[in-house]
């Protein structure tokens, strides 16, 4: 799943390596005062992912410092948000609160060493006493206290004798830093606040900075990370740590770049005003970027994970395209989903030369592209509704579906003409009277008719009703700013659009894709049999891949509109054919081909590489991924490797010299040092292990050191085939040839 070694994970096997920790140990320290967002699961994913990664694990820590905004109904929220995107966490949930008293020991420690007192200015005047970023800062005259007096007064802080604000706790660090942040930091302060676990038992509470670096202390956590913008904040980290001299090991912080998303806020604050201000349902709603609205949504854990590992571990803060999230469900559900049909704005046809009253039509679920079988039946009647679009009296040109002089195929079923069109008084078609071809059926066509598209319908007697919400982007603009940039569209519902039975009646799935629309999803609250509702996930196009267009094509000749899967997309006629070329004498599957055949970059490489090595599928697997992502987010001229060498590297995973894995890892070095693949490989001895002895050994080694988790697999359960093919594949840095190595296991475990 790894692209390649992010820089935490060389900082933890360097660690584990060279004996600095023995086991890894990370936590997930969310402040229980909203629910979870997107660039929450980002954080889960690394710090849950790294411990699973290396066989550590990874508490769930509640940073609950603040007694004023948190609260029970988050703690739920953040616990689902982990649970459903995959991760499980060490023993209980923790709470900072958990350690207030050993906190307030260690507090106790400093001012005893002289390292912290209580400071008794105000606000303002400590803001100025403070300094600038040229200036030194100048000590409080309460800096001087006596130890005694600190103390004392400490004391008399934690009992309630003080106002919220009169006083506070300060670290005796150095108000000339060159680090703004070790000016004397708070490390306590007064709030009269009932807490929502400790109730009124404190009225003193931590600052972050003081709890935080605690808290993984207590937890034995050997690697603290976090975001960037806590990159000041580390000097402070160590400082406590280290002045309190505590045992070894202690723990360390690393930041990586917080995850933003354009379109969409991403802070609690901001979401917390979008709820409590209604402009959404709630903090589930379709439209929001945490985790329980793209839940409810119908965005799978699979898809929010493989983003975040997509998007990658950075160090520079960037923006990612909402599309980019797209594009992965769609990738996601693409694959797995039936195909139904469900008319959103109908329009009644009356099939005037149907005789018989109704029959049923054998349609599958899915297409051919799809690994996966099951049919329904379709029933057809003399009254049946296509979608409204679907039909243009006056038709401009390049319009392929029903015109009154052009047929059309009715998906899986009968090719139908139109006769003649009804009407009301404002000149709105009302309702269309038609005719179907009897020998046209889908499969066994012998009518000799030609028509243009296949569209979706269903059947008049039979389809159910069903609410239909389609969402769209919660602001208009790329970088909201506040409410005023909320899309007054983003949400439309549709009451009355019609479905094909089998879908309320044989549920089939959750998920749907509905022919030519995009994917749905069950509202998993709204939802009854007598009253279904969808959710639309997201829509067919690809609007990403065709961003990810470097320049504007040019001298192009006329767009058309094609079909691909149903979808109308436009293409030029170059593009058309090259479609053609991709899908039927390359056999790619069609979003590759699709991909491929609209980008000019992506398709003169692909063209390069495929005169060098004749292995389509997988040279346009990793150039419309791995190299589309280089170009995306570098541009083409700043390419440091040539579709040859692309070529020379799937060459050799063809001939299994190497595995994907490695062929990944190769390829990140390809990017930044342009070298020559089969060098890299050579000279870094990477070739796959293919040899079932070698293979073999080391899967009794890893056996040896695992027992009890060899026992739980025998008793049952068969979860842990994973963890023993990652230990053997992490034996061999990732060389084995991972289809061997399920083989053997399989064999050996037994
Ligand atoms: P927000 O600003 O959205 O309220 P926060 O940082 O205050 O977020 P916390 O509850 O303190 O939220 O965050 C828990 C963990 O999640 C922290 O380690 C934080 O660094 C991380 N985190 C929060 N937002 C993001 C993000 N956008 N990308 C990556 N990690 C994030
Ligand atoms: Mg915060």
């Amino acid at each position: 799943m790894k692209q390649s070694k992010n820089f935490l994970q060389t900082i933890v096997e360097k660690d584990l390596e060279s004996g600095k920790n023995r086991e890894i140990v990370t936590r997930f320290p969310p402040e229980p005062n909203g629910f979870p967002h997107i660039g929450h699961a980002k954080s889960i994913f690394i710090n849950f992912g790294i411990a699973r990664d290396y066989n550590g694990h990874c508490n769930l820590r509640m940073d609950d410092t603040n007694p004023t905004k948190e609260d029970t109904t988050y703690v739920e929220a953040l616990k689902d948000a982990v649970t459903w995107l995959g991760y499980e966490w060490e023993g209980n949930v923790r709470f900072t609160s958990d350690y207030f008293a050993q906190i307030h020991e260690y507090a106790i420690k400093l001012i005893k060493m002289d390292r912290a007192y209580v400071d008794s200015v105000d606000e303002e005047e400590m803001r100025e006493l403070r300094g600038t970023v040229t200036e030194a800062g100048k000590h409080s005259k309460y800096a001087s206290r006596t130890i005694e007096e600190n103390l004392e007064m400490f004391e008399r802080m934690c009992k309630g004798e003080f106002q919220d604000g009169e006083h506070v706790l300060r670290a005796k660090i150095d108000m000339s830093a060159a680090n703004m942040k070790m000016r004397d930091p708070l490390m306590y302060r007064i709030r009269h606040a009932e807490h929502f676990r400790t109730g009124s038992e404190w009225c003193i509470y931590p600052m972050y900075d003081f709890a935080h670096c605690l808290s993984d202390y207590i937890e034995g956590v050997s690697h603290s990370i976090c975001t960037l913008e806590f990159e000041n904040n580390r000097d402070i980290y160590n400082w406590v740590l280290d002045t309190l001299e505590l045992n070894p090991p202690r723990p360390y912080q690393y930041e990586f770049a917080r995850l933003g998303i354009n379109y969409t806020v991403m802070s609690k604050r901001k979401l917390l005003e979008l709820v409590e201000g209604n402009y959404v349902s709630g903090w589930d709603d379709p439209r929001l970027p945490t985790i329980a609205g793209l839940r409810r949504k119908g965005y799978t854990p699979e898809s929010i994970v493989t983003f975040c590992d997509q998007v990658g571990i950075a160090k520079a803060n960037s923006m990612v395209d909402v599309a980019q999230l797209e594009f992965t469900i769609r990738d996601d559900l693409n694959p797995k989903v039936p195909r139904v049909m469900c008319v959103l704005d109908p329009l009644k046809v009356t099939i005037e030369n149907y005789e018989g009253s109704s029959e049923e039509l054998d349609a599958s679920y899915y297409p051919d592209d799809v690994p996966r079988e099951g049919t329904r039946k379709l029933p057809f009647s003399r009254e049946i509704y296509i979608e409204r679009d679907d039909f243009e009296e006056n038709p401009p040109k390049g319009y392929f579906r029903l015109t009154p002089e052009q047929p059309v195929r009715l998906k899986h079923g009968y090719i139908i003409a139109c006769k003649e069109l009804i009407k009301d008084s404002d000149g709105k078609i009302t309702e269309i009277k038609a005719e179907y071809y009897p020998t046209s059926q889908s499969g066994s066509d012998t009518s000799g008719i030609k028509v243009k598209s296949a569209i979706h319908w269903v059947s008049g007697d039979k389809a159910k009703k069903v609410e239909v919400r389609l969402y769209d982007r919660l602001y208009s603009s790329e970088m909201p700013e506040g409410i005023e940039d909320l899309n007054p569209n983003s949400l439309q519902v549709i009451k009355d659009a019609l479905i094909e039975p089998a879908v309320v009646t044989e549920k089939p799935d959750e998920r749907f894709q509905f022919e030519r629309q995009g994917y749905f999803f069950a509202d998993p609250i709204d939802y009854t049999d007598e009253k279904p509702v969808y959710n639309k996930i997201v829509g067919l196009k690809d609007s990403w891949a065709k961003k990810r267009k470097a320049a504007p094509q040019k001298a192009q000749t006329k767009e058309k509109k094609v079909q691909i899967d149903g979808e109308v997309v436009a293409m030029t006629p170059e593009q058309e054919s090259l479609f053609a070329r991709y899908r039927e004498m390359l056999k790619l599957n069609s979003e590759v081909a699709n991909t491929l055949a609209r980008d000019v970059d992506l398709s003169a490489f692909f063209e390069e590489a495929l005169a060098v090595l004749h292995s389509p599928v997988n040279l346009a697997n990793i150039i419309t991924n791995e190299v589309a992502r280089e170009i995306k987010q570098s541009g083409k001229e700043a390419l440091k490797f040539t579709p040859k060498q692309i070529a020379e590297l799937i060459k050799m995973v063809d001939d299994t010299t190497i595995s994907n894995k490695i062929a990944k890892q190769v390829f990140e070095e390809i990017v930044t040092s342009g070298e020559n693949p089969v060098k890299i490989v050579e000279s870094k001895g990477l070739v796959q292990i293919s040899d079932p002895e070698i293979i073999g050994s080391m899967i009794d080694a890893v056996i040896e050191k695992n027992p009890d988790n060899l026992e739980k697999f025998r008793a049952g359960n068969k979860k842990l085939l994973g963890f023993f093919v990652g230990q053997v594949l992490k034996a061999t840095g990732g060389k084995a040839n991972p289809k061997i190595v399920n083989q053997l296991l399989a064999q050996k475990l037994g």
